[in-house]
């Protein structure tokens, strides 16, 4: 065979059936809209890397794309010189992963977030399928934990016929339930935040007397997740700790999402961020912790699976991928 094992077989599952890789892997068709993914084509959708006993699935839910002007805390040019640092264009949009987590243990399959559903068309909702590649019924899973409320970490909670994990009850921050079903706020939010608040409250009325509520600090929630407060881009914004025996990775939802240019420079943010000032603070705490600590860390919106660890640069940092493990 003369074939060369590149990274795009890889990636188009070619080489699977003849090698031992842990990843599994499904083509799919691209997203429709120009520039929200790379033009690869086909893409993975699924990866799994042990943590201890555990099993941490990333699963490719879609992409986004961040234009320019939802950045803040970066000049353009700034922006220009970072993306051309890390070989990516500049003109136009940054696309982002969007990325959900399935963490399996021997007390049964939790969902962290759970992807776009239908609220981004057809640049996200790849969850479903990909599940169903990997085997995994709706009815299967048992628990599922939001970093936060935003549309592309919720939609997925909506099946066609309502609720799409019909066994799972919802655990999420009592700040951020506070926040988006509170019909003040809504009532008060900017034209250009009213749909979030909507999703946010279609959601929850559909998981009405399933959603149970964590508070304030590191709280377990047993079956090896620990909360880790992350508030600043939303009121109960949430990362999660996943520990077994001797080895643990820490989740993030949006603490950052743009490899190019929250490590280089970890006071860009997007206008997604709702307390900025905090949010920088609080992407900065953690970076320190994961950097001193060494621990690998997941994330949302970080390239596909979006593991790898953070290092310290000076006053910044930098991200450092995880190799793909094969086995
Ligand atoms: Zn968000």
């Amino acid at each position: 065979m003369t074939m060369n094992l590149t990274r795009r077989h890889l990636l188009t599952g070619a080489a699977t059936a003849s090698t031992a890789l842990a990843l599994s892997s499904l083509a799919s068709p691209a997203p429709a809209q120009p520039g929200a993914t790379p033009a690869a084509g086909r893409l993975p959708m699924l990866y799994d890397r042990r943590v201890g006993e555990h099993t941490l699935t990333t699963i490719l839910d879609g992409a986004f794309a961040v234009q320019p002007g939802m950045l803040t805390g970066i000049t353009p040019e700034q922006r220009a010189e970072a993306l051309r640092a890390a070989r990516m264009p500049v003109e136009g949009p940054t696309p982002i992963a969007i990325s959900a987590h399935l963490l399996r243990t021997s007390q049964g399959l939790t969902l962290i977030d759970a992807g776009a559903g239908s609220f981004f068309g057809p640049n996200g909702g790849r969850l479903a399928a990909a599940l169903a590649a990997a085997g995994i019924a709706p009815t299967a899973i048992n628990r599922i934990v939001l970093t936060h409320m935003h549309s592309d970490h919720i939609g997925g909670l909506l099946g066609a016929n309502g609720i799409a994990f019909p066994n799972a009850t919802v655990h999420v921050h009592q700040a951020e339930l506070a926040f988006w079903t509170d019909e003040g706020i809504a009532s008060r939010a900017p034209e250009i935040a009213r749909p979030s608040f909507q999703r946010a409250q279609t959601v929850m009325r559909a998981w009405q007397g399933r959603v149970s509520t964590f508070g304030a600090g590191e709280v377990d929630l047993g079956g090896g997740l620990t909360t880790v407060p992350m508030n600043g881009h939303t009121p109960g914004h949430t990362g999660f700790r996943i520990a077994s025996g001797s080895e643990q990775l820490v989740i993030w939802g949006d603490l950052s999402g743009i490899a190019a240019l929250q490590f280089s420079r970890p006071d860009t943010g997007l206008v997604f961020d709702m307390d900025r000032e905090r949010s920088i603070a609080t992407r900065r705490r953690i970076y320190d912790m994961a950097a001193a600590d060494g621990i690998p860390v997941g994330a949302t919106h970080l390239p596909f699976p979006g593991l790898g660890y953070v290092e310290r640069r000076g006053d910044a940092f930098a991200w450092v991928p995880e190799e793909w493990r094969y086995s």
